[in-house]
């Protein structure tokens, strides 16, 4: 299962300023959508409806067939992991972060899920930052090594559906280059939605979906849209 589906939704933060206006799309199950646009398009926007931040103002969301307004929210959040743009760790173990959500979770499954996402060599430290008066010292994590954090913990809570949101700031070759491998080993077998700053993350969806002031403009593979222009 995990069929995400958007049926000519709309939406504005004030009534009268539409910000989404009637985007459709579907994401089949196990399949993996990107959602590319200028800022101020509705990306995020969009991503804060399916997770239900926001009702939409008209049109439906729905999760294989239900609509997201019938589900619990508990269910909800079982449903959909996020790898946000930016991962915030709390201040404690590594191995806590991965595990947090899933109190149930034995120390095989976080091990299994750290190792998955590449970070079973630090899971004992603490992230940078972290309580002085203990005197230790936190680990100086990446952009990339925290979102594999992030990515640990979605794979440990294991969710038919990914949503994947792209970090905005300009990245070296070497993160991106992380992050889009990251991204490729989280999505394998999930739903996937990628909110997008970058074509060049996306080469592998298996459709994009172009927004322009909260439309669809086109969709397409990556080299469709190369061709478009
Ligand atoms: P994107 O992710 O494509 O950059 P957003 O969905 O963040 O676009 O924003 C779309 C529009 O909605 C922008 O005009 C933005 O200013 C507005 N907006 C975003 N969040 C809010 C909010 N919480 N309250 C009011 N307006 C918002
Ligand atoms: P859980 O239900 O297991 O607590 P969530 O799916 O609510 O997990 O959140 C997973 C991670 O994504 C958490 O780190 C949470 O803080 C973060 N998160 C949740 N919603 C958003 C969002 N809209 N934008 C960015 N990060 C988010």
């Amino acid at each position: 299962g995990g069929e995400v589906r958007f049926e000519d939704v709309s939406f504005g933060y004030d009534p009268r300023r539409p910000i989404l206006k009637g985007v459709s799309f579907t994401v089949p199950a196990g399949r993996t959508v990107a959602i590319v646009g200028p800022s101020g398009a509705g990306k995020s926007t969009l991503s804060r409806l399916l997770f239900r931040f926001y009702d939409a103002s008209g049109g439906r969301i729905l999760i294989d067939g239900q609509e997201i307004s019938a589900v619990t929210q508990a269910s909800l959040r079982a449903a959909i992991g996020i790898v946000p743009q930016d991962t915030v760790l709390f201040n404690d173990t590594i191995r806590y972060n991965v595990a947090y959500g899933r109190t149930d979770a034995t120390q095989g499954e976080v091990e299994h899920a750290a190792a998955l996402a590449h970070i079973d060599g630090f899971i004992a430290g603490l992230p940078d930052g972290w309580n002085t008066t203990v005197g230790e010292r936190g680990l100086k994590l990446s952009g990339g090594e925290k979102q594999r954090v992030a990515i640990a913990r979605t794979i440990l809570k294991n969710p038919p559906i990914l949503m994947f949101d792209e970090a905005t700031s300009a990245l070296d070759t070497h993160t991106e280059r992380e992050i889009q491998r990251n991204l490729r080993e989280v999505s394998r077998g999930r739903t996937t939605l990628i909110i997008a700053h970058r074509l060049s993350t996306v080469v592998d969806a298996d459709e994009i979906i172009v927004l322009e002031e909260g439309r669809v403009r086109e969709r397409g593979r990556h080299a469709d849209l190369l061709a478009m222009g």
